[in-house]
């Protein structure tokens, strides 16, 4: 052990990175974290988090109209963009000295600098100096892609979002998936007329085809467009300010942002991996085994950068394990990735767990297929004709569920609690078995017919 500077080298101090740097600290291991950017990572400094709070913000916008029927007037309500932006930021800020308090508390170094791997066991920071390390983990995440298209630059991705000095009037969001939809939510609901172009037929793709189609009408109705099987061709500025944009089968039209949520590309460019050997994916991705480990022994990759499943618990759970399984006293062990629960922060937001009914049919061939469709208490009084939707989905032969899906305010608060009983392999008997919390929305998941 004398032999290196630390036992544990990270490179990356997002969700997985700090998890795992915190964890092997507290299994007595000597530890080093390297960050070029900020501490906190994407989901703390530019994505779940900050964005969780603009969709919250956002949908003030649907509360002050609903508020009406309720009783309440308002007078002239106004939204102040720089506000709303200022307070999330200082969050951020806060929350970005919370993980840098949880490191320091655990003894771990912090070098704020960009880090490569530069020999075995040796990795060399952006001021030059060299540390010696007996285990090095990769917790690099990703980045947004940005498609070849000409004046691709000039778009903005979603780390730019939380920073705009105005909202644009009108917006064009390429890609039709967590992002696009999440950010289509909120620039709608603070009034920007939203564009979402998509280079397929359809948004979401994994998530069951009812709850996609439910959300896909009601953002419709709410005024958000949809240009589906859709390129772009070029974007160019417009020197009275905004851009043109030409999309494959329209006219030039012209927009004040162009904003791309076409996917993440893990960080591995320039990290020195090559230089020692570590074997990457088609994707650039850090390619490991179910314990996280490359394909050099001493060398562990977590979360986005191995594009295994891009979410941040996933990230925290691979962390813990590797923490656990490197530095404590027992077992290695392995993150499971089945039966994995998500949520999509749209308005309203989606929820899932399991298998979709289409998986479900090609998987076990017998499914039995539940659903609620109904109009929640508190639409209705307040006049909004927007419809929820819960399916189950049970393997036909015991009646276990097998795959649960909501499209309803608050649906990713109730999926939490949902997904331990699909995770635990529950039945639909069992949801039948439990008594209803009336009047709820979530008691629709004990009377599905
Ligand atoms: P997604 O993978 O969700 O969606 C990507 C979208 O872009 C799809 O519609 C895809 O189309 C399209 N696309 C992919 N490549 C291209 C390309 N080269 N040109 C044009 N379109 C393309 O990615 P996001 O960027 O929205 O989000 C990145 C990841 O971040 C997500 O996968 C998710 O793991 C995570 N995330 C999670 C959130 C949450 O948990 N609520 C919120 C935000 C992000 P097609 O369907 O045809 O492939």
């Amino acid at each position: 052990m004398a032999d290196y500077d630390y036992d544990l080298f990270t490179i990356g101090a997002g969700s997985g990175g700090v998890r795992a740097s915190r964890v092997s600290a507290a299994h007595g291991a000597k530890v080093a974290i390297a960050e070029e950017f900020r501490v906190g990572g994407t989901c703390v400094i530019r994505g779940c988090v900050p964005k969780k709070m603009l969709v919250y913000g956002a949908h003030f916008a649907e509360d002050l109209e609903d508020c009406q029927k309720f009783g309440w007037e308002i007078g002239d309500a106004k939204f102040d963009w720089i506000k709303l932006r200022d307070n999330v930021l200082a969050d951020v800020d806060r929350l970005e000295g919370a993980y840098t308090d949880t490191l320091e508390s655990h003894e771990v170094d912090i070098f704020k600098e960009r880090a490569r791997i530069t020999g075995d066991h040796e990795i060399t920071l952006e001021s030059g100096k060299t540390v010696t390390a007996k285990h090095i983990l990769i917790a690099t995440g990703a980045h947004p892609r940005m498609p070849e298209c000409q004046g691709a630059d000039l778009a903005i991705s979603s780390n730019d979002a939380f920073h705009l000095d105005e909202l644009p009037k009108k917006i064009i969001i390429a890609g039709g998936g967590y992002i696009a939809n999440e950010f289509a939510g909120i620039f709608n609901e603070f009034g920007t007329k939203v564009t979402i172009v998509n280079r397929g037929d359809q948004i979401l793709r994994g998530y069951d085809e009812s709850v996609r189609d439910r959300l896909l009408q009601i953002s419709m109705t709410k005024g958000i467009q949809f240009r589906f099987n859709t390129v772009f061709e070029y974007i160019k500025e417009c020197p009275d300010g905004g851009y043109f944009v030409k999309l494959s089968d329209c006219e030039e039209e012209h927009v004040d942002l162009v904003m791309f949520a076409v996917g993440r590309v893990p960080n591995t460019k320039d990290l020195g991996l090559d230089s020692v050997g570590v074997e990457l994916g088609d994707n650039g991705e850090v390619k490991v085994d179910e314990f996280s480990k490359t394909n050099v022994d001493y060398i562990y990759a977590v979360g986005d950068v191995t594009d295994r499943v891009q979410l941040t618990p996933i990230a925290i759970r691979e962390g813990q394990a590797f923490a656990d399984s490197v530095f404590g006293d027992r077992e290695p062990y392995a993150v499971d990735h089945g039966c994995i629960p998500s949520a999509v922060f749209s308005h309203p937001p989606i929820a899932s767990v399991g298998m979709t009914e289409g998986e479900a049919k090609n998987t076990l061939g017998g499914v039995k297929v539940y659903q609620s469709d109904f109009r929640p208490m508190k639409n209705v009084l307040a006049g909004r004709n927007e419809r929820s939707l819960f399916k189950m989905v049970c393997d036909a032969a015991d009646d276990r569920i097998v795959g649960i899906h909501m499209i309803a305010p608050e649906a990713p608060e109730m999926m939490q609690a949902a997904a331990i009983a699909v995770k635990a392999g529950l039945t639909k008997a069992d949801f039948d078995a439990t008594t209803a919390i009336h009047p709820t929305m979530a008691e629709e998941l004990v009377l599905m017919r």
